[in-house]
């Protein structure tokens, strides 16, 4: 895990998946990607391989160790739900959220379809968790919209939406059954840009259908200089927190190592160190 993470809607940051392909218009410019290829071929490094899809057993286990209760964005450098993560792993990576419930997990994809089917299938056990937020990227009409349906097909308990990069005005949104909306502007060298009026249509429908949103960014080359106020304030709003309290050290120990005895994938997670 990555404590402190700057990623403004979260505290830290959990990637037992490491890269990702590229699927729709959002992706583009994908932050993730660039990071990753800058350290492709660094002995050592846990980019050495840059940003092809590899999974991280030994990561698994990190959120067992972790006992300051945390939001956690579940593979900010990946998505969970790609072809190529076996049905398995996705699994133990729900069994881990499910257990270690005193965080509350974000996990967002531009692969709905299979968030749905597995969801509805061998993850329904996580798809109940409160302490779970499934979520989708929506960046436009064509590729964006049809995941929110996806989404709400889903018997996930908190569903939420994360608009960025944002692309264009995505109309009028039905925003039934969805508990979070995130609007943020693309950033960093050739960002897209994003109209004032678009993000000013989804705060008004969100405050219309009392939905907590989150403006994250304006973007652009200069996301500093742009900032994040929107009028003359900022949107910071979540949906309910309902994590489990902290268990004692011992108990921590113990769903650490019941886990280690269930995991069937083949290479082993790290034992768990744990952290105050
Ligand atoms: S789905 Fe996400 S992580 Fe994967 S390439 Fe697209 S933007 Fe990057």
């Amino acid at each position: 895990m990555s404590l402190n993470s700057p990623i403004e809607w979260t505290d830290a940051t959990w990637n037992p998946v490491r890269g990702c392909a590229k699927i729709s218009p959002g992706c583009k410019h994908c932050y993730a990607e660039r990071f990753a290829e800058r350290f492709r071929g660094v002995k050592g490094h846990p980019y050495e391989q840059g940003f092809d899809l590899r999974l991280v057993p030994e990561k698994l286990t990190e959120p067992f160790s972790w006992r300051s209760p945390k939001l956690v964005f579940v593979n900010s450098m990946s998505d969970l739900f790609q072809e190529g993560v076996p049905d398995s792993y996705v699994e133990a990576v729900s069994r881990v959220m499910a257990t270690a419930n005193w965080h509350t997990y974000q996990v967002l994809t531009k692969r709905s379809q299979r968030l749905r089917d597995l969801l509805g299938g061998k993850l329904q056990f996580a798809a109940e968790q409160e302490n779970i937020w499934w979520g989708v990227s929506v960046e436009d009409r064509k590729y964006g919209l049809p995941r929110v349906e996806h989404l709400r097909q889903s018997p996930a308990k908190v569903r939420f939406l994360s608009i960025e990069p944002m692309l264009e005005d995505l109309g009028e949104i039905d925003l039934a059954g969805i508990a979070w909306v995130i609007v943020g502007g693309e950033s960093g060298p050739g960002a897209r840009p994003m109209k004032r009026e678009w993000v000013i249509s989804i705060r008004n429908q969100c405050q219309m259908q009392n939905v907590p949103f989150f403006f994250k960014q304006w973007g652009g080359v200069r996301k500093i200089r742009n900032g994040r106020l929107l009028g003359r304030r900022t949107y910071d709003e979540y949906p309910k927190i309902a994590a489990a309290p902290v268990p004692e050290r011992a108990d921590c120990m113990r769903h650490a190592a019941d886990f280690l005895e269930s995991f069937e994938i083949g290479a082993q997670p790290a034992l768990v160190q744990l952290t105050a």
